[in-house]
């Protein structure tokens, strides 16, 4: 099959061009064109040799995701629905914030973990997707997007928390995290650039020797019952051991803090009770919370927790000295807000972990 250059970090483009016996420094040219200036056509890499670029096009191709649609809501949010072959799509989303603007990657086509509250769970795994998948996407939002008027990108931040667990996808999502990272591509900070895990515990130990960018963890519950029973992979690594983790990804994280996100479902997490137990379960590990209204999609079964319970959750965990941030809902307009990306997944066949037992 002939390659995409897209699938490649640098130390891949640079293996690739070894076989082409070409020398290293083209491949920190070919990764500032595609990536640095976004160009998907040998022809415009204008300090090639013209042999070197014929040849490329010979053996090699650049081919980012196609986009099937783009919608842009009312708050300046912007979402595209990347094609993902056999009528399968996934979502990526803009949201500009201040002098921030945060891209939302997706790393799978569906999820298989099943968190009860998700739409992407609801929906089912399908595959993983290519590192030109996810590099793609960024590739693509950065095409889409243009320059700021100083010329500056205007994707500061990225955030690895749309469709599908990253790291179920690990070696995909590393070396496109690798190409995040690239000065020669993106250049983005470590701090900048965050992984949202549902608590994979051995990926997470492999992430900080890999490549240890902010982390962020997908909590949702203070004891073990309840996680089992709404985030199901906790049956497999419990929250004893996903806090022991947590502190293991400090000692190499470029920030200080685990971000732990938390859904407030009306009911089912959202009491003072929980509120304490979740206090004493983080003791050991310095955190900040982040609390994000459960976005309702069809059929759910759930509801957001009442205005006044988030506050009053809220005012405990900051009583008890902790940073909390409420997320705010954006995009909802066009069904872009967390846990509502359901992207088209078909041909669910592939669905490995099966809830165990859910009792609501
Ligand atoms: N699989 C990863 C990243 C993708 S989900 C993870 O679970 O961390 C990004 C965040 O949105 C996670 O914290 C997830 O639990 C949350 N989320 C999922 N469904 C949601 C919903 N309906 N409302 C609000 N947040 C949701
Ligand atoms: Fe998968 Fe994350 Fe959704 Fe859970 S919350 S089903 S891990 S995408």
């Amino acid at each position: 099959m002939t390659p995409n250059l897209l699938d490649y970090d640098l130390p891949g483009l640079t293996g690739y061009f070894a076989e082409l016996g070409e020398k290293p420094f083209r491949a920190k040219q070919v990764m500032r064109w595609m990536h640095h200036f976004g160009a998907a056509d040998f022809d415009a890499m204008s300090d090639l040799a013209k042999s070197l670029r014929e040849k490329l096009k010979q053996v090699a191709l650049i081919t980012p995701p196609s986009m099937m649609t783009e919608q842009a809501s009312s708050d300046g949010t912007r979402k595209w629905l990347l094609d993902a072959g056999n009528q399968n799509g996934v979502e990526t989303v803009y949201i500009p914030d201040g002098t921030r603007g945060t891209l939302c990657v997706s790393s799978q086509v569906g999820c298989a973990l099943e968190c009860t509250f998700c739409s992407t769970g609801r929906q089912g795994f399908n595959r993983n997707l290519s590192v030109a998948e996810i590099i793609g996407q960024v590739w693509y939002a950065n095409h889409a997007l243009g320059r700021d008027p100083k010329g500056e990108r205007v994707i500061s931040n990225v955030v690895m928390m749309g469709m599908g667990e990253p790291l179920a996808n690990y070696a995909n999502v590393v070396t496109a995290l690798n190409i995040m990272l690239d000065d020669n591509a993106y250049g983005l900070s470590r701090r900048r650039v965050t992984v949202s895990t549902s608590g994979i515990v051995p990926a997470m130990d492999r992430l900080r020797e890999d490549c240890p960018v902010a982390l962020a963890v997908s909590l949702h519950a203070p004891n073990d019952a309840l996680r089992n029973e709404i985030v199901p992979i906790n049956q497999k690594y419990p929250l004893a051991e996903l806090m022991a983790a947590c502190q293991r990804y400090l000692e190499r994280a470029p920030r200080d803090f685990i971000t732990f996100e938390y859904v407030m479902l009306d009911g089912v997490n959202d009491t003072p009770a929980h509120a304490r137990q979740l206090i004493e379960l983080v003791r050991e590990v310095p955190c900040k919370f982040n609390l994000i209204p459960f976005n309702p999609f069809p059929n759910s079964g759930y509801r957001s927790s009442r205005f006044d319970a988030i506050h009053r959750f809220r005012d405990l965990l900051v009583q008890a000295g902790h940073v909390v941030t409420t997320r705010k809902t954006r995009g909802e307009d066009i069904d872009a807000a967390c846990g509502q990306l359901a992207g088209q997944v078909q041909d669910k066949t592939k669905r490995t972990l099966r809830r165990i037992e859910v009792i609501r």
